[in-house]
């Protein structure tokens, strides 16, 4: 545990600046600073973490029970609010860093941004768009906006563009931790559902112009990924769906694939994740799922 030092001033200041006074997690004011790795005498800032009571009474707890708010957990949260509350400062300080504002100008920004991906090839680039991408999410809710552009615009990406972005698809559902941690409403459950019809998109993209092992395993990944958190939040609708577009990947792929010796390789990466599946919905009936394996 270590002995418990008080937090100097500058410090405590510095980190309620960095969080801008409230919860990391739930945004509240009436906040304590919280020890991440449970060490007292550890008063770095990237080791304090500012949360409501209730939020630190979870994260407390966590460190006997290592379930919910687990101190991996409550670092992401810290960073991710951190850097939301930094982006926001760095845009109102920088005048020539103009933010568009309305909803308009927001829209057609993510439209040029998606369009700009398909003519990227330099890996470091796309990731770059991504996380511009990335940031629209955060600061404006636009998640939608940069899926259904992304949906119109699949068929002029190449194999790599669509393996990355479906690696990196999963980081704008990063929130949904957990049914007992954050609850999922209707326009996030409609998101995850576009998701899936996105990557259905890229798997009959992908059997027809670019099969490739680790190009089908992203896809396939990612599919995995969403029904992973599907189950987790028993949303059976988005359960049934991700299954379907899983299949119709098997499928076009036995459609499009000449080779038989490919198509058996193929169809084993698919067959592996529908069969992680059928496993995780085992484990959810039985009462003992717990969400592991997509938030790594
Ligand atoms: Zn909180």
């Amino acid at each position: 545990m270590g002995k418990r030092q008080p937090i100097p001033a500058r410090i405590a200041d510095e980190v309620l600046f960095r969080n801008r006074n409230v919860c990391c997690i739930c945004h509240q004011p009436g906040v304590q600073i919280h020890h991440i790795n449970g060490k007292h005498s550890d008063n770095a800032l990237s080791n304090l973490a500012i949360l409501c009571t209730n939020h630190h009474d979870e994260a407390s707890a966590a460190r006997r029970l290592t379930k919910n708010l687990r101190p991996a957990l409550v670092r992401k949260y810290k960073l991710n609010w951190e850097s939301r509350v930094a982006l926001e400062q760095e845009a109102l300080k920088r005048k020539s860093w103009k933010v568009p504002r309305d909803s308009y100008q927001i829209r057609f920004e993510i439209k040029k941004t998606v369009f700009s991906l398909s003519t990227v090839n330099d890996k470091k680039e796309v990731d770059r768009l991504l996380d511009y991408l990335y940031n629209w999410h955060l600061l404006e809710g636009q998640r939608r906006c940069i899926l259904e552009n992304l949906e119109s615009i699949h068929w002029v990406l190449n194999g790599d563009q669509i393996s990355q972005i479906a690696a990196r698809l999963y980081q704008f559902f990063w929130e949904y931790v957990g049914p007992k941690t954050v609850s999922m409403d209707k326009s996030g459950e409609n998101d995850l559902a576009r998701a899936f019809d996105l990557l259905s998109g890229f798997g009959l993209h992908v059997a027809l112009f670019d099969t490739r092992t680790d190009v089908i395993k992203k896809v396939v990944g990612a599919i995995v990924d969403f029904l992973e958190i599907s189950i987790f939040y028993n949303r059976t609708r988005l359960v049934t769906k991700g299954l379907r577009v899983a299949k119709e990947f098997r499928k076009h792929l036995t459609e499009h694939v000449e080779r038989k010796a490919d198509l058996l390789k193929y169809c084993r990466i698919v067959d592996s994740g529908l069969s992680r599946i059928q496993n995780l919905k085992k484990k959810r009936n039985a009462g003992s799922l717990e969400q592991s394996n997509v938030w790594r």
